[in-house]
């Protein structure tokens, strides 16, 4: 499966991110004439979007816009080879990340230090042109003929993301502001990997609770997750994002007073992650947790280094 609808004009990309499917998704957005794009995936994963966006009759002139959710790696790193392959697109990034996108040699050097275990995940970014880049700061409306998507700041998982609202579903694509959820399935049993995406190098949950209710004032009946797919399970998932990281924000508060250093915190964020948040049944954890370890890696140190850094401060 390259692409597939999931929602009237809403198509899924699976980009297989690090060599693995169903694990990032990229949207396409169909208005009557024009097309979004909504994030790209790693720049590995120019052939899945290429091949996808051809299975749907897309010729190189019928892009409009690539709106990225934010400028992590696994969202935008592929814009630029993209935009060689759409040229008449425009790059639509919070203003925060704009600069990054012209001149990514910050952005590679961040990307290799947040996965420098992960040599698979190679950080490749190609520069993106200024004229092609559009900066957004605060909300703001894009007609796509037919329908209208707003973008919406929503810092939490970082400063300068954004969700994408759409008129017409009523849905909201939303990058990684309200976590990450993966159904597995381990020996025949389907299991609902949740996390809250506190990754480096600025989570921050207060922000994160703001945005959640921000999205929840829309009473959405679609998410559309980056990681990973579609579901109406709106209000569900939403408890649960602020509910995972309410508790986050308590855990870091108790350790911050505790003056913990950085081992004693990975270990207590590591411990209620994998007893509380994950919800999987202990004879599993071995055969999930191998395929969501840069994940969870991710989430205990972006946490930490909230942690440490208030500690700091
Ligand atoms: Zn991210």
């Amino acid at each position: 499966m390259v692409i597939r609808k999931v929602a009237p004009g809403v198509f899924l990309i699976d980009v297989w991110d690090m060599g693995i499917p169903g694990r990032t998704a990229a949207y396409l957005v169909q208005g009557e004439r024009k097309c979004a794009l909504i994030d790209t995936g790693p720049a590995q994963s120019r052939k899945h979007i290429s091949r996808a966006l051809q299975e749907v009759g897309l010729g190189p002139r019928d892009l409009e816009f690539i709106i990225l959710t934010h400028i992590h790696i696994d969202h935008a790193g592929g814009a630029g080879q993209l935009l060689e392959l759409f040229p008449g697109a425009r790059v639509i990034v919070h203003a925060k990340g704009a600069r990054h996108l012209a001149a990514p040699g910050d952005l590679k050097a961040a990307s290799r230090k947040a996965r420098r275990e992960y040599p698979f995940h190679p950080c490749e970014f190609l520069p993106i042109p200024e004229e092609k880049i559009e900066a957004v700061n605060g909300d703001r409306q894009l007609a796509l003929d037919g329908r209208t998507l707003t973008l919406l700041e929503t810092p939490g998982h970082a400063s300068h993301s954004i969700c994408i609202h759409d008129d017409l579903t009523n849905g909201i694509f939303v990058g990684d502001s309200l976590g990450v959820k993966i159904d597995y399935t381990v020996d025949r049993q389907k299991y609902e990997i949740f996390l809250p995406a506190m990754v480096p190098p600025r989570f921050e949950p207060e922000e994160a609770l703001y945005s959640a209710e921000k999205l929840a004032a829309f009473r959405p009946q679609w998410f559309f997750y980056s990681h990973f797919g579609a579901s109406r399970e709106t209000e569900r998932l939403l408890a649960k994002y602020r509910s995972v990281v309410g508790r986050a924000r308590a855990i870091a508060e108790n350790l911050i007073e505790e003056g913990a250093d950085e081992e004693a915190a990975s270990a207590c964020v590591n411990r209620w992650l994998l007893r509380e948040v994950l919800e999987i049944p202990h004879a599993n954890l071995d055969k999930i947790t191998s395929q969501i370890k840069v994940s969870l890696e991710l989430n205990i140190r972006g946490l930490v280094r909230y942690i440490t850094g208030k500690k700091g401060a």
